[in-house]
């Protein structure tokens, strides 16, 4: 029997979640935020396949305009992803449910401006317009002064922190319609972090996910690990499985969603110490609106059969769809590929190896790969 869950409950348009609420299965949209058709019929395809929010991302002023279009053709419940554009909070929360922005991020645009108050004006906007709000902490894209803190892979204190702070501003703006996410690739960090968030802050719903979890089905496996061990001790109170996959099997999330609780309502508890997976260990981000060359679910395809060689090699390999998550998570991996637009960035540990044309990228990978395991 899982115990209750004791969080305060919040409002994403016309569900509810935290409290004794049912947890929310979400999923997010991979197509490009400008084209409206497809992301309005892959959200609908999502919310179809069970996803109770649908998250997009909206970087720039065409993406918030395209998310009107969006919201009025399909009927998906609609959240949106502010990395880094906190301006553009007032244009979109007309049109979503729920607004995620991510710490991290908050950085990159005004640096003049304190990140207390770009989140005011982020909260501000979602009152007037009555959105939840999201704290979205990620371990590749953290604050840069928490990030300092990190002890490479599994401390949980910059996450922590980061998330407390920034529950703890938002409570002193009396902003309390808002949840949060401590995310991180490796399954026990997820736990560990997400554990002392729930000691600390029992009254703040939690969105659990283990980000850039990667391939099918390894990736499915990684999230049990992290997620089923969480919600059968009542932490958790909406999920989504990131899975690595082309467009047109996104609803896959769903479904490992709904078999995660599924498997926690059996009884049936996957946990990192049974986690049997190959030692070579490929990270990968599910791939969004922001990804850099169509080709990248591809190339994560063709770097794991090409791998399969080395199986048993304890290595690392993170190979990112952008340089939002790229650069962070790449930095903690052995060997990292981030996607830019023509080119893609190899890495080994937090060295730049060079920027390679996409059909290279591969043989100079496995070269890397080669030198290591000598
Ligand atoms: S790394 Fe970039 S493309 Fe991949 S999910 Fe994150 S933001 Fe999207």
């Amino acid at each position: 029997m899982t115990p209750p869950r004791t969080t305060r409950e919040i409002r994403i348009g016309d569900v509810v979640i935290g409290g004794s609420q049912p947890v929310l299965l979400q999923s997010m949209c991979a197509t490009k935020t400008t084209d409206v058709a497809a992301t309005a019929q892959m959200a609908t395809v999502l919310a179809e396949a069970g996803a109770g929010l649908v998250r997009v991302a909206v970087d720039t002023k065409r993406d918030a305009e395209a998310l009107r279009e969006i919201a009025a053709q399909t009927p998906a419940r609609l959240s949106v992803d502010l990395h880094e554009n906190h301006k553009l909070a007032g244009l979109v929360a007309p049109f979503v449910k729920k607004i995620r922005y991510n710490p991290g991020h908050l950085h990159h645009i005004d640096p003049n401006i304190s990140w207390q108050d770009k989140v005011k004006r982020i909260a501000d906007v979602a009152g007037e317009h009555g959105c939840a709000l999201r704290i979205g902490v990620n371990c590749g894209s953290l604050d840069p002064a928490k990030a300092s803190l990190d002890d490479g892979g599994i401390d949980t204190m910059p996450l922590l922190i980061s998330t407390l702070e920034h529950a703890e501003f938002l409570d002193s703006l009396g902003f309390v319609n808002s949840c949060v996410s401590l995310k991180s690739s490796a399954p026990l960090m997820v736990i560990r972090a997400n554990r002392e968030f729930a000691r600390r802050r029992p009254d703040v719903p939690i969105h659990l996910g283990l980000t850039e979890a990667g391939m099918p089905p390894e990736a499915v496996l990684k999230s049990r690990a992290a997620l089923e061990p969480l919600l059968a001790t009542g932490i958790g109170d909406t999920l989504r499985v990131s899975l690595t996959v082309p467009n047109d099997r996104k609803t896959e999330e769903i479904e490992a969603g709904r078999q995660i609780l599924a498997n926690v309502a059996a009884g049936d508890i996957m946990t990192p110490e049974r986690l049997q997976l190959p030692r070579l260990n490929i990270i990968s981000c599910p791939s969004c609106a922001r990804v850099e060359n169509g080709a990248f679910v591809e190339l994560a395809e063709t770097i794991r059969e090409a791998t399969r060689f080395a199986t048993d090699f304890p290595v690392n390999i993170a190979v990112m769809g952008c340089r939002v998550n790229g650069p962070g998570e790449t930095d903690k991996a052995d060997l990292g590929i981030w996607c830019g637009a023509t080119q893609a960035n190899l890495k080994r540990g937090e060295t730049l190896l060079g920027a390679f044309d996409y059909d290279q990228i591969v043989p100079k990978l496995l070269e890397e790969l080669q030198r290591l395991m000598k």
